[in-house]
């Protein structure tokens, strides 16, 4: 096969990834979530928890990996493993909202963003009212069906109920 030149190639590979990029921020901008900025953050100050946090109010507990005080802001900070990501994961972003739903709900101040830490990059999400009203509306669904009656099992794996602490309650157990 030809070699192809240098520069066409970088040119090509340059186009490639604007595409990619574009097609990343439709997708998320499609979600309904915010984009995230990338930020560069000096990890001194940043608190680990010893407790999660619990509000009553929310009927939710969770624990983020730390919390930051900026200018008089508490941030919640998630750690993630994924590499090479270009944009935050909705699941991640998601996540982060419900944080910073707790933050605000136990110290009484609004987070204005969480943040969000990949090994190679750092995002900034605003904890905006959409995101606010997504987590509210996944909230209620997770909690009306935890509190339905016929919860059926979401899977057809015998070992997954075989290893399961909710085995000796479950009317829907799988036998190996
Ligand atoms: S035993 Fe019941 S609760 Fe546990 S994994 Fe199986 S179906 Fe789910």
């Amino acid at each position: 096969m030809d070699q192809l030149p240098a520069l066409p190639l970088a040119i090509l590979l340059f186009f490639v990834a604007l595409v990619l990029f574009l097609l990343a921020r439709r997708q998320q901008r499609q979600s309904g979530l915010p984009a995230g900025r990338v930020i560069y953050t000096d990890t001194q100050g940043w608190l680990r928890l010893e407790k999660p946090l619990y509000s009553s109010e929310l009927n939710l507990t969770g624990k983020p990996d730390y919390l930051v005080e900026q200018q008089g802001q508490l941030i919640p900070v998630e750690v993630k493993s994924s590499r090479r990501v270009t944009a935050p994961y909705d699941a991640h972003i998601n996540q982060l909202g419900a944080y910073c739903l707790l933050v605000e709900s136990c110290y009484g101040k609004r987070p204005p963003y969480g943040i969000l830490r990949y090994p190679d990059k750092t995002f900034a999400i605003d904890f905006s009212p959409e995101l606010e009203d997504r987590v509210l509306f996944i909230l209620q669904e997770m909690q009306s069906q935890v509190s339905s009656k016929n919860i059926n099992r979401s899977h057809q794996s015998p070992e997954r109920c075989a290893g399961c602490g909710y085995r000796h309650l479950c009317d829907q157990a799988l036998r190996i």
